[in-house]
């Protein structure tokens, strides 16, 4: 079961991707628990104030630190440990291997989600999160990066996806990108599926993936192949590949 906390000004844009399909499910079946907690529940004047101006002038406003604050302090008090997450452009890349390990975090997960210029500095002295980035641009603010975290990595806690191994051949698990998907009709507007497939010659079908996940790699992605981490088998292949392009 993967637990989680999302403290965000704006509710209302986690709760309706919640409540659709795989996220849905895993929540239904136990093994996803989200809780969202609305930072102006946190704050304690009459108008509910959770930003202010920036010191020293400029444009933007600021997240304030005491409601981020007051609401780490009581997701805290729940007693369970925490792992506490800035959502921030200048944050640590968010990669497969990062939502692999959020998905087997025994700790409740606490992405805080900043808007505006960003939260008050204050808040990264003081609760010292690790930050997390999911990509060099800048969004309006964390929430779509809390929903993007939560999303890749429940699909590596156990039950949730119906075939498990099919993450593990997905793009990114290891080397290399996924290969080619295709489902019925064997034939439209003039194009038909590689033939291998409806062969039921399951070694075949498995030799012609792996290559072809090879040569998507090969051709999209080339960077990765640089990477350690392609096994001995990979490496004859694309050497071979590489040969026949020649
Ligand atoms: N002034 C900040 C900067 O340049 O670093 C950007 C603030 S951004 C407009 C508002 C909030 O959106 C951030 O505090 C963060 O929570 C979220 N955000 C924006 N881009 C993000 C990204 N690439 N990854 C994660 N969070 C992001």
């Amino acid at each position: 079961m993967m637990k989680c906390d999302v403290v965000t000004l704006f509710p209302e844009m986690i709760h309706p991707v919640l409540a659709q399909s795989m996220l849905k499910r895993a929540r239904d079946k136990g093994l996803l628990d989200v809780r969202v907690h609305d930072l102006r529940d946190f704050t304690e004047d009459k108008h509910r104030t959770a930003d202010d101006h920036p010191y020293g002038g400029g444009a933007g406003m600021v997240l304030k630190p005491e409601p981020i604050f007051r609401a780490v302090d009581a997701i805290r008090a729940g007693g369970e440990p925490l792992r506490l997450i800035l959502t921030s452009p200048q944050g640590r890349p968010f990669t497969q291997q990062l939502a692999f390990e959020f998905g087997g975090e025994t700790r409740r997960l606490v992405f805080i989600c900043g808007r505006y210029e960003g939260v008050d500095e204050r808040v990264r002295e003081g609760l010292d999160p690790e930050e997390v980035s999911i990509g060099d641009y800048v969004l309006t603010g964390g929430e779509l990066p809390a929903l993007v975290m939560i999303d890749a990595a429940v699909r590596w806690v156990p039950g949730v996806l119906g075939d498990p191994e099919s993450a593990k051949e997905d793009s990114f698990a290891g080397t290399l990108l996924d290969y080619p998907h295709y489902t019925r009709p064997a034939t439209v507007r003039g194009l038909a599926i590689p033939e291998v497939l409806t062969s039921g010659n399951h070694e075949a079908i498995r030799d012609w993936r792996r290559k072809q996940a090879l040569l998507n790699t090969l051709k999209k992605r080339p960077d990765l192949l640089e990477k350690p981490g392609c096994t001995d088998e990979e490496r004859k292949r694309l050497e071979e590949l590489n040969s026949k392009r020649k």
